[in-house]
């Protein structure tokens, strides 16, 4: 099969200034990526490169760089998604892990269970020889400066502003056809300590089924939740193919049709990346931007904010 690959940085009012570090950033992931698919790598491996790359820069919201929450302090959360077993591996509240999706894939790899969260989370990880960083390393000096400013002015909205959401996500499919999609955040500036969004949940910020597709989102996590947003984006795929349009192939239809979803009946902003069960990507977004990319059928990066 022809491999595939899909990125997002998040769906938020991105200002014109972080759009070329957005743009750069996707491109970074879809390199790590993308170079493991044209070897003949693993969805799985792709998709943990693309998002470990992703975590790394602090412009996005996940990993080193993340919003604080109200004490301060980073909690990251991280799911994957294997379309084939649909056998998930998700992680939540994690505050000592620099790279939230590689304990979450520890956690698909060898954990009798699909999710875990806090410090049984962070005693897998150390149990399975992923090392625990000092929470202080997650944080940015922009976060730290945002998180001051918030509290100083009890957390008026207007200072979210500029650096509301950011989460990551990718979807991967490689050479022989196996499917997997992944979601990376720090979850919400100034949300309170334990809060978990939609983001590791499985069917709300990521879902993958070989009999239809793979889905990461993005947006305000308390509305997806309430849609469950990629696994109904995913039962989207799943329709007659004569709900693709003349200008719209059926995974465009399924990508819109679950963000107008999203905007009806979550009353919520936000978007999603997407491949279908043969590879076709897909975006959706109701906000002003998301950053995203994914690689076009002759192999070029196409990155767009
Ligand atoms: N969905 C994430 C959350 O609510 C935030 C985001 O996507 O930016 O935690």
């Amino acid at each position: 099969m022809q491999p595939s690959l899909i990125v997002h940085g998040g769906a938020w009012d991105i200002p014109d200034e972080a759009v070329a570090s957005c743009k750069q950033g996707c491109r970074n992931a879809l390199d790590a990526g993308w170079s493991i698919l044209v070897k003949g790598g693993s969805a799985l491996d792709a998709i943990e490169a693309a998002i470990v790359v992703l975590e790394d820069d602090p412009v996005f919201d996940a990993g080193y760089g993340s919003h604080l929450n109200a004490d301060g302090k980073v909690e990251c959360d991280a799911v994957v998604m294997d379309a084939a077993t649909l056998r998930a591996g998700a992680a939540a509240a994690l505050k000592r892990i620099k790279n939230p999706i590689r304990l979450a894939r520890k956690i698909w790899d060898d954990c009798p269970h699909m999710m875990l969260v806090a410090e049984g989370a962070e005693r897998f990880a150390q149990n399975s020889g992923l090392p625990l960083c000092d929470p202080a390393e997650l944080i940015s000096e922009a976060e730290q400066a945002a998180y001051l400013r918030c509290r100083e002015d009890q957390h008026a909205a207007i200072h979210h502003r500029g650096h509301e959401q950011g989460t990551v996500g990718a979807v991967a499919m490689d050479r022989d056809g196996r499917l997997f999609a992944a979601t990376s955040t720090g979850g919400t500036c100034c949300k309170l300590p334990g809060r978990v969004g939609d983001s590791p949940l499985i069917g709300c910020g990521c879902y993958a089924d070989c009999e239809a597709g793979g889905v990461s989102c993005t947006g305000y996590g308390e509305a997806i939740m309430k849609i469950v947003m990629a696994k109904t984006a995913v039962d989207f795929l799943r329709r007659d193919p004569l709900k693709s349009e003349k200008d719209r192939s059926a995974a465009k239809c399924a990508a819109e049709d679950a963000v107008r979803l999203l905007a009806r009946r979550g009353q919520g902003t936000g978007g999603l990346i997407l491949l279908d069960r043969s590879g076709d990507p897909a975006w959706a977004f109701n906000t002003p931007r998301m950053a995203y990319g994914y690689v076009q059928p002759d192999g070029s990066f196409c990155t767009a904010v």
